[in-house]
């Protein structure tokens, strides 16, 4: 049983979200739920814009997750502190290894 609220799953028994007091249901509405695993890190706001523009390219879809430092500090990083402006991107299962290779083609230098 889950929770079409806050997605939570329940054993058999409960009908009833505890948290949100919502009636729970068999299986949440989007069957095909999207599983997504990190892709990489961008160090940089010009890395982000990049790996922004290939997977939107790419039709992949995709998150990122600490943006928010970088877009309210854009343009005058040097301020912040360089490790509240990485950000993660983070694609869904199946995209995980196009997304990768398509990466990995324009990364300027490869660690390891
Ligand atoms: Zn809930």
């Amino acid at each position: 049983m889950f929770c079409p609220k806050c997605k939570s799953e329940f054993v058999k028994g409960i009908t009833i979200c505890p948290e949100c007091n919502e009636p729970l249901v068999k299986e949440l509405p989007e069957n095909k739920f999207v599983e997504f695993v990190k892709l990489c890190d961008s160090p940089n706001p010009s890395m982000t814009a990049i790996i922004k523009s290939i997977l939107d390219s790419a039709d992949i879809q995709y998150f990122v997750r600490g943006e928010n430092m970088q877009t309210l500090f854009g343009g005058c990083l040097e301020f912040t502190n360089p490790r509240l402006s990485r950000v993660e991107f983070l694609v869904s299962k199946e995209d995980k290894e196009t997304a990768t290779e398509l990466i990995q083609e324009t990364e300027p230098e490869k660690e390891e």
